[in-house]
């Protein structure tokens, strides 16, 4: 099996932040600027199979690391997301928190944001 990268980066200390259950790290493949990964420090890779202090322990690091890209990065807005198992998306198995600062003009038309996971239905406002 190949090893866990969130693991292995939890391991070498290659962290941003960090607190007792939960760390954070920018993601090796950032989709913007500041694009950041919150993880529960236990190898466990379904969001919802996280005790809820592990889950508290990433919600206090990712309102932290969202004040530090504010003030290194100055978004406009963020998109805040987990892919919760393979047909959701989720690539890595190592449940983590998906943080990404947005800027203006990043994208021609960024309405409906997380909803673009099913491009068919993402547009609503058809005629607005
Ligand atoms: P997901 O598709 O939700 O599982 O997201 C996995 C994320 O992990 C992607 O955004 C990747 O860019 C990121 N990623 C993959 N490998 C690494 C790595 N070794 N270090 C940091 N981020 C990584
Ligand atoms: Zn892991």
């Amino acid at each position: 099996m190949k090893p866990c990268p969130f693991c292995a980066r939890i391991a070498a200390g290659d962290v941003v932040a960090e607190n007792d259950l939960a760390a954070a790290f920018p993601d090796g493949f950032p989709v913007s600027p500041g694009h950041t990964l919150i993880v529960p420090k236990r190898h466990e890779a379904d969001f919802f199979a996280l005790s809820v202090e592990e889950q508290e322990a990433i919600h206090v690091l990712t309102r932290i690391e969202k004040e530090r890209l504010a003030g290194e990065y100055g978004p406009s807005a963020f998109n805040v997301g987990v892919n919760v198992g393979a047909d959701a998306g989720q690539t890595v198995g190592h449940a983590h928190m998906h943080l990404i600062p947005r800027y203006p003009g990043d994208v021609e038309d960024p309405r409906g944001g997380i909803r673009w996971i099913i491009p068919d239905k993402a547009v609503y406002w058809q005629g607005d």
